[in-house]
């Protein structure tokens, strides 16, 4: 089938790629050109494990990218929009990106579109655009058959490829039968020996992704909210992770206390899907909490060195290791990380910090600071340093060179913000050793 994918960043690129590693042809717009042309040259824009492999073995074949709007619209009968929704300052999603491609089909199509929405989008989303398209055709004078479906994405970053390759579930909002079938046929590689297709209500759909990332945001803020009590009352919140992950109703995925959510994703849709309830008189009172124990969280491993140091941090060299979200992605959208260096930049700290992925992405984001040294190993950001910070537990960090860290370190002292080494034997090593609700605060 042809498909064009408009937006073509995390969820679109990997989307696009992997509906043409099945044999669909796909053709990917942006509007920034120069990610277009990074692409077209076969460079990937960000990291994202074994996606580059499969653009390769599909680019020009059945995978094409291209900056040109009219071009991608006229290419197939079926539009996804895999735009951002970023957040507007009362939380709720942005949807001028989503919209205004809206606007741009319904002022250029001649003949019948099905647009999917994968973006993640607010309860009647898809009715707005239906609504615009059908403005702008209306003022163009045509009548032209536009069916939105709601297709939201369940992917994660880091294992993209194999999350939309091998989905829990294929979610589709979709109103015509007609539709209906067409969906069936683009995911149908994917929906292989059991059935994972979920056709439902176009609203249901939209808030059945909130409703996902709502669940998992509150799974992690719980678990920080209770590894803070577990640490003023002197309790290893790892015992209680294990004691409670066994019972199959809790389940061991997601209870990982750490230093707070990020990414583009549990801090925007939680905000998102609260301003929704607000507007809609049915607050979320557990989810407006959720966020407020995450923000919070996110200060933790601030606050430790701060009493460590006895707030003298002015002056102090942090080394900080992992700066993406999270591991096997170089997204530093929302990431604990940054929180942590600016609010030590602005106590007067400096910061050398190491991260597998994430060197360019932060590159970006500080371009000429004075205040963070980016060093090409963990080893060398420990040079010199006063303390570590351990913010994104990617599998490197796991276990290094105990004995060489003690020597590099000014000061054998760590903050390990995801709870990876274990008290006991870091003690042994000789360090002082301050994790999330381990119960010994700094
Ligand atoms: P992104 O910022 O990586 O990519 C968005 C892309 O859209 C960019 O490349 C941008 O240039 C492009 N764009 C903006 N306006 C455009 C326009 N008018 N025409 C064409 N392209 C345009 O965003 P993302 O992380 O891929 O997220 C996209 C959507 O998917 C969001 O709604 C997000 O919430 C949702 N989502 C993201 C993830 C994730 O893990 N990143 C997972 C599931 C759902």
């Amino acid at each position: 089938m042809k498909i064009t994918i408009m937006g073509t960043g995390y969820v679109g690129l990997v989307t696009g790629a992997c509906l043409a590693d099945v044999g669909h042809q796909v053709f990917c717009f942006d509007i920034n050109r120069e990610k277009i042309q990074q692409l077209l040259q076969g460079q990937v824009p960000f990291f994202e494990p074994g996606l580059a492999q499969i653009i390769k073995r599909n680019v020009s074949q059945r995978l094409f990218f291209s900056d040109d709007f009219l071009q991608s619209l006229n290419y197939a009968d079926v539009i996804f929009i895999a735009v951002g929704t970023p957040p507007n300052g009362d939380g709720s999603a942005d949807l001028q990106y989503v919209l205004g491609l809206a606007e741009q089909i319904g002022s250029h199509i001649t003949d019948s579109k099905i647009i999917v929405t994968k973006s993640t989008v607010p309860v009647g989303t898809a009715e707005k655009v239906k609504q615009v398209v059908d403005q702008q055709l209306e003022v163009r004078g045509l009548t032209v058959n536009v069916e939105v479906v709601a297709n939201p994405e369940f992917l994660k970053e880091g294992a993209a490829v194999a999350d939309f390759m091998r989905p829990d579930r294929i979610v589709v909002g979709v109103e015509s039968e007609s539709t209906k079938q067409v969906m069936s046929e683009i995911y149908a590689p994917f929906n292989r020996n059991h059935n994972r297709m979920m056709f439902m209500e176009v609203k249901a759909a939209e808030l059945t992704k909130y409703a996902a990332n709502a669940m998992l945001a509150t799974k992690i803020s719980f678990m920080n909210d209770m590894a803070n009590l577990a640490e003023r009352l002197g309790v290893d919140i790892e015992q209680v992770r294990l004691g409670i992950g066994s019972d199959h109703r809790i389940g061991y995925h997601f209870i990982y206390p750490g230093c707070g959510y990020g990414g583009s994703c549990f801090p925007k849709d939680v905000k998102a899907i609260t301003q929704t309830a607000r507007q809609a008189g049915s607050p979320l009172t557990l989810l407006e909490t959720v966020d407020q124990v995450n923000q919070k969280q996110k200060q933790a491993l601030f606050n430790k060195l701060n009493q460590y140091f006895a707030g003298e941090l002015s002056g102090k060299v942090i080394a900080v290791w992992g700066l993406a979200f999270k591991p096997k992605t170089d997204d530093m959208r929302e990431a604990p990380s940054r929180q942590l260096m600016e609010q030590l930049w602005q106590v007067g700290a400096t910061v050398k910090a190491f991260d597998p992925e994430a060197m360019a992405q932060a590159r970006l984001i500080y371009e000429g600071s004075l205040k963070l040294t980016l060093v090409d190993n963990p080893y060398d950001a420990l040079v010199e340093a006063d303390a570590l910070v351990i913010c994104t537990e990617w599998a490197v960090f796991r276990a290094p060179d105990f004995e060489q860290m003690r020597q590099l370190l000014r000061q054998p002292v760590i903050f390990d913000g995801r709870n990876i080494y274990d008290p006991h034997a870091m003690a042994c090593l000789g360090f002082h050793y301050y994790a999330i609700g381990r119960g010994k605060s700094a």
